[in-house]
Parts: structure tokens; C-alpha cells; sequence
């Protein structure tokens, strides 16, 4: 029975506090486990110490426990994952997927972000180099359940993706693969950022083995300079006692048209309103990016 064994998930990185963009992500995500009255789970993606700021994986999980977005189960926090990181990267050595490039960021960009393989035949140490994931020729196919038929081609429009950076930190990509299926992960809702990563995580899937989640990418809240609400473009965080108004917010937001009656309601009316009435086809109608509200 699949209603028993759906599993989602919100997967933060502590860049930050939660601003709307965020909370429009965690809600999205927690009202779809829920109304499959499946697990919802909350993972801190912490691996990459430069990019985060401190106190922000306490201030993030205190704000979806204010917004009555409780999760199921203790938070996964990635930094304690580096084992099975290390674990997935040898075997897919083994299996000579991998391999060492010595390749600097200037050259990289030099390629438009298109590695084109040069480090690939050249049996590189490991030491101090980068591990890229050999890519092959293949379209990747997918279907989102929110944006529709997806296609890419890794070899022609990402290249061998890289696992492990040369300062040692393991790749998003690697990290959010082995977790999602540590996890057993189902349904993967998340910005529509992430799309674009998504046939990188199905191709890393298949070479370890694993199955593939259900997909789907939500639209992008918009500030008034049209560029995505995001920590590094400051997006502003969610002011402590707006809870029931940042829920209701978002709702409209997602296109569910909560009534307004409601907005005078408890975070747990809230909440169950939005479970009882959570549509995806209602996103999938119409999957724009569009402006936050205004004050957001
Ligand atoms: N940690 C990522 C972020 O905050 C999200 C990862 C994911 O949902 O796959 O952008």
C-alpha cells in the first residue's frame, strides 16, 4: 500500500534562517506527506562548513516547529553522514566511474560549466584532485509531477559532475543520493532551482543501485528584482509571531486558495485545512515563478 510507505522530505542547508521561498518549500512538502499520511522528514544538509553561518540549523528547525510543521523522527543532520559518503565514493571507484581532475575553477568556467573531460584518461592521484563522476551518452528521462516531462542529456549539456571537491567536502549531489535513499525517501518536492539537478541524481541513483523518488519542483518566489527569494540575495527571515499569517500566505502563495476566514485561525486550522485541500494539479496547472507577497 503505498499510502503507508510514502516518505518526504524538507532538506535544508543551515545557510540561514527560514524566509517565505523556504517555508513555501517545507510547507509544500510537508502538506503532500501528510495528506498521503505518509512520514515527513526534516535533514540538515551541514556539509559545507564555508557557506553556513552558525546558530542557523537550531534557528531553522525552532521556526518549522513554531509553524506546526513537526517532523517525523529524529532531524538527519549530513555532517555525521561522512562515512557512508566516503563508503559510496570508493565503490563507485571500484567500479572505474570515477576519477581525479585537476582541473581549476578558471578553466571550468572557461567551459561555461560544461566539463569536457579533459582529466578523464589521465589517471590522477587522488590527492588534493576532485572526483568527477563519469557521465554517459544517454538522455535522462523523468517525469515531475509539478513542471512535466523532463529531459537531459548529461554528456552534452553537464559533463562528469564532481562527488568530492578538491578541499575534500563532498558534493551536494552525492550526499543528497545516498541520503534520500538512506532515508527511503519517496517524494522529493523542492524549488524549481533543483531541477536542473535532478537527471544528476537519477544517473548517480542508477550507478549505486538505488531506486528513483517521485519528483516534483515547485516555482520560485520572486523578489521585485525578479531573482529567486535566497540567503545570498538576503531574503528577509520570517518575523516571530506572523506564524499564522506566513502559513496562510504561503497557501495562497501555492496557488490553494485558502479562504479568508481562515487567516484568523490557528496554525493547526491552518494546517489541516491546507491537508485537506493540498492540490498539486492545481500547481501543475499553472508552475510560474512568481513575486512573494508583498512585506516578504
Ligand atoms: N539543501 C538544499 C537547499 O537548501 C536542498 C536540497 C534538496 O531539496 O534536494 O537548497
Amino acid at each position: 500500500m503505498q499510502a503507508l510507505s510514502s516518505i518526504g522530505r524538507f532538506a535544508p542547508s543551515p545557510t540561514g534562517p527560514l524566509h517565505f521561498g523556504s517555508l513555501v518549500s517545507a510547507l509544500a512538502s510537508f502538506l503532500d506527506a501528510r495528506q498521503r499520511k505518509g512520514k515527513w522528514l526534516v535533514r540538515m544538509e551541514d556539509i559545507d562548513p564555508p557557506r553556513e553561518v552558525a546558530g542557523a540549523s537550531d534557528q531553522i528547525l525552532k521556526q518549522l516547529d513554531s509553524h506546526g510543521l513537526s517532523w517525523d523522527g529524529p532531524v538527519l543532520y549530513q555532517s555525521t553522514r561522512l562515512d557512508s559518503y566516503r563508503a559510496a565514493l570508493e565503490t563507485l571507484v571500484k567500479s572505474g566511474l570515477v576519477y581525479h581532475c585537476q582541473c581549476n575553477r578558471r578553466r571550468i568556467v572557461s567551459l561555461d560549466g560544461i566539463y569536457d573531460g579533459q582529466c578523464r584518461d589521465l589517471k590522477l592521484p587522488k590527492d588534493g584532485q576532485a572526483a568527477r563522476l563519469r557521465v554517459d551518452s544517454s538522455n535522462i528521462y523523468f517525469r515531475d509531477q509539478i513542471t512535466g516531462d523532463a529531459r537531459q542529456n548529461l554528456h552534452k549539456e553537464v559533463g562528469d559532475f564532481v562527488l568530492q571537491r578538491r578541499d575534500e567536502l563532498y558534493s551536494y549531489q552525492l550526499a543528497v543520493v545516498i541520503d534520500d535513499e538512506y532515508q527511503g525517501i519517496t517524494h522529493i518536492m523542492r524549488g524549481s532551482d533543483l531541477h536542473d539537478s535532478t537527471a544528476r541524481q537519477i544517473y548517480l541513483q542508477r550507478c549505486l543501485g538505488y531506486g528513483q523518488p517521485e519528483y516534483a519542483h515547485l516555482p520560485l518566489a520572486l523578489n521585485t528584482d525578479g531573482q529567486k527569494l535566497s540567503k545570498q540575495n538576503l531574503a528577509a527571515s520570517l518575523v516571530e509571531g506572523n506564524e499564522a499569517s506566513n502559513l496562510w500566505a504561503a497557501l495562497d502563495w501555492l496557488q490553494q486558495s485558502p479562504p479568508k476566514e481562515l487567516q484568523q485561525q490557528s496554525i493547526d486550522r491552518i494546517l489541516q485545512w491546507g491537508i485537506d485541500n493540498w492540490s498539486l494539479n492545481i500547481l501543475a496547472q499553472n508552475p510560474k515563478d512568481m513575486l512573494a507577497p508583498e512585506g516578504y
